[in-house]
């Protein structure tokens, strides 16, 4: 039976059979038992699926993982320990030393150091591209050996909404799979498979556990993109991988071939698992993710009209509101709303944003977004720091760009608090 997102969300991913408990078990186990020899050597030689040692796979967070998967009409998913390492397997599965890849300017500065730092140091190239230019401009940073194409649905913390169509258009008139990080506005409010992206990752952390208890990534491969019209580019997947006795992974596993791949030779590799603990704790979020979506956007929205309507503030960025820039971009892909993350600048700069967030209340200062609890971040003098003036820039962190994560809570408790904080600045 196929079902809408709401009743994926309850119920997706756990079946348990009769006498089977109803809620999904924490498998809290390393390994797994078998009867013969020959039976575990089956699985060593993936000519048998199966459960064997918990960095690569464990019952749980298949489970999780599968719901996340169906929440995203997609074709396989695998958990990760976090949203770094799954934007990190999502790169490296398919681009190695040597290789080319373009990324969307505006994005987290996690990513941006993973991509410019860590992975230049292996040897990938990246070029950024704002995401808001033309076809044409980003079209002339695609070079023969570019192997991806990766942005944000919606960026953190800049609030840019992907025009989706224009960058799977590029990418596939490149041969290149586009790789969209849906984190922020979650499937239920988009799904990039729909528009023609190819895989989909998430950190898993914000929305997905919602509660902040839980550090966890997902990725999604929709299954749809052709590797073997392209076996020169992608040799991991279209060629024989010895450390398996020669699996050629695209003709043995089919549309679960690049996941495989990811599991069975990064995950072996690099161990960046995810705890059953926490793939539980993850199933517990996604339960509810259907009501919390649309209660952050309608919260949201509310707080970014109060703000706009403010003298102590001097723009407010958020496109669920009529004359923002990406207003018309965010009906297209989320006609049913975005996320609770917008940004604003208070009055006073710098210095203005600091006495701001001193001031508040009830809303904390974290290092994190989107879960119930309302909450700011300061990106220029926190997440963002290790950016230069030029590069915050490119990634549209303005110095007085206060994040605010809207939470659950009632909309007037969190407008009083603003209030009284504003009066500060
Ligand atoms: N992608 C986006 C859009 C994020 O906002 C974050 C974290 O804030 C990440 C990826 C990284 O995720 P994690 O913190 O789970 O490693």
């Amino acid at each position: 039976m196929e079902f809408n997102k709401e009743t994926i969300c309850v119920q997706g991913g756990w079946e348990p059979k009769n006498g089977e408990p109803r809620v999904l078990p924490i498998y809290q186990s390393t390994t797994f038992k078998y009867e013969t020899s020959e039976e575990m050597g089956k699985l060593f030689d993936l000519e048998a699926a199966g459960y064997f040692y918990s960095r690569l796979q464990n019952p749980t967070n298949d489970v999780v993982a599968q719901k996340i998967c169906d929440l995203e009409g997609g074709a396989a998913a695998m958990l990760t320990a976090s949203g770094q390492a799954a934007t990190m397997f999502a790169v490296t599965n398919i681009c190695e030393a040597g290789d080319h890849m373009i990324c969307a300017s505006k994005i987290y500065g996690g990513t941006s150091n993973l991509l410019t730092v860590t992975l230049e140091r292996f040897g990938i190239q990246v070029t950024l591209v704002d995401q808001d230019v033309s076809a044409e401009k980003i079209n002339k940073a695609f070079k023969p050996n570019t192997k991806l194409v990766l942005a944000e649905t919606i960026s953190n913390p800049a609030g840019v909404v992907l025009d989706i169509e224009k960058f799977v258009a590029l990418a596939h008139q490149h041969g290149v799979p586009m790789i969209c990080d849906n984190t922020f506005a979650t499937p239920i409010h988009c799904r990039p498979f729909e528009f023609g992206a190819d895989i989909v990752v998430h950190s898993t952390t914000k929305y997905m556990d919602g509660h902040a208890m839980a550090v966890g990534g997902c990725i999604v491969d929709s299954g749809n993109f052709a590797w073997n019209a392209y076996p020169d580019k992608y040799p991991g997947l279209t060629t024989p991988d010895e450390s398996y006795h020669g699996v050629i992974y695209t003709e043995r596993f089919g549309k679960q071939a690049y996941i495989t791949k990811a599991t069975v030779q990064l995950m072996r590799d690099m161990g960046a698992c995810q705890s059953p603990q926490n793939a539980f704790l993850t199933n517990i979020g996604l339960e509810t993710l259907h009501l919390r979506m649309p209660r952050h956007y309608e919260n949201a929205l509310k707080v970014a009209e109060y703000l706009e309507d403010h003298e102590k503030v001097s723009w407010v960025e958020f496109s669920g509101l009529k004359d923002n820039q990406y207003y018309e971009l965010a009906q297209k892909y989320m006609p049913d709303g975005t996320c609770g993350v917008l940004s604003f600048g208070p009055k006073g700069g710098k210095e203005g944003a600091m006495r701001f967030t001193n001031a508040l209340k009830m809303i904390a200062i974290v290092t994190h977004v989107a879960d119930s609890r309302s909450c700011v971040l300061h990106p220029a003098s926190h997440t963002h720091r290790q950016l230069n003036e030029q590069q915050l820039l490119e990634a549209g962190v303005l110095p007085d760009l206060i994040r605010l994560s809207v939470g659950t809570e009632s909309v007037d408790d969190i407008i009083k608090d603003l209030e009284q904080a504003l009066a500060a600045v």
